[in-house]
């Protein structure tokens, strides 16, 4: 028998769904909303809905966004030649907010948990791998002139990969699937293989294992970028 109204019902389970929310929150929402004015649920249907319509995911570093590319991969001020891996969107928020990384970003889509039927093949590895490529490869074009030079030009220029997936043991995993990739890389740049130094590292502990970044505070997460290491 049913007690509720079925749309009440209907609420609480899609409240239900949402991550962290169990049935006794759910329900409590639920009778929020039924108690509060109109407008209040007009509202966040309306914020629901807009966020679906109004956000894409940017094509070069998968991110959420209002466009693709997104405001960070198309920001000239920031250090293109810096790539950081993050497992998700909210990771990029939590860096952005430390204020301490201006490179550009990769989000995975979340790490690797074999319990979990995730492998590589379920994150954006081949898309990583195609942007590290990209990233190395704009040597090319950049630099038009460098072959001429090449023979006593010495200097080489330097691209970062800083791996900024969570210290627990999926992101550890994951990470080392990542430097496994970058080693399968390096070789095959040919010709500039000599003039590129590709540097990875990896952020640094300060982070407690097991947390997320996306809850670590500013200052844990700035020490652990600023402490990174290279690999
Ligand atoms: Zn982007």
């Amino acid at each position: 028998m049913a007690v509720l109204p079925k749309s009440v019902e209907k609420v609480i389970q899609e409240f239900e769904r949402l991550p962290g929310v169990g049935p006794k929150s759910a329900a409590r929402m639920a009778y929020f909303l039924l108690r509060a004015p109109a407008e209040r649920s007009r509202g966040l249907a309306d914020a629901l809905v807009e966020m679906k319509e109004g956000t894409v995911t940017c094509q070069r570093c998968y991110n959420v966004s209002d466009r693709s590319p997104c405001q960070l991969c198309s920001d000239p001020g920031r250090d293109q030649e810096s790539l950081c891996i993050v497992e998700e969107p909210l990771d990029v928020v939590a860096l952005e907010r430390s204020g301490v990384y201006s490179g550009v970003y990769f989000v995975l889509g979340g790490v690797m948990s074999p319990a979990d039927g995730i492998g590589p093949e379920q994150l954006r590895m081949k898309e990583l791998k195609a942007r590290i490529k990209e990233m190395v490869g704009s040597v090319k074009d950049d630099d038009p002139d460098s072959d001429e030079s090449s023979a006593d030009d010495k200097t080489k220029r330097r691209f970062e990969v800083l791996i900024a997936t969570n210290p627990s043991l999926e992101g550890e995993a994951t990470a080392s699937y990542i430097l496994d990739m970058l080693r399968e890389i390096k070789p095959d740049d040919g010709d500039d293989k000599d003039k590129i130094e590709l540097v990875v590292s990896r952020l640094a502990m300060g982070l407690p294992t097991g947390a997320d970044l996306e809850y670590a505070d500013r200052l844990t997460l700035k020490r652990a970028v600023e402490g990174r290491t290279t690999l």
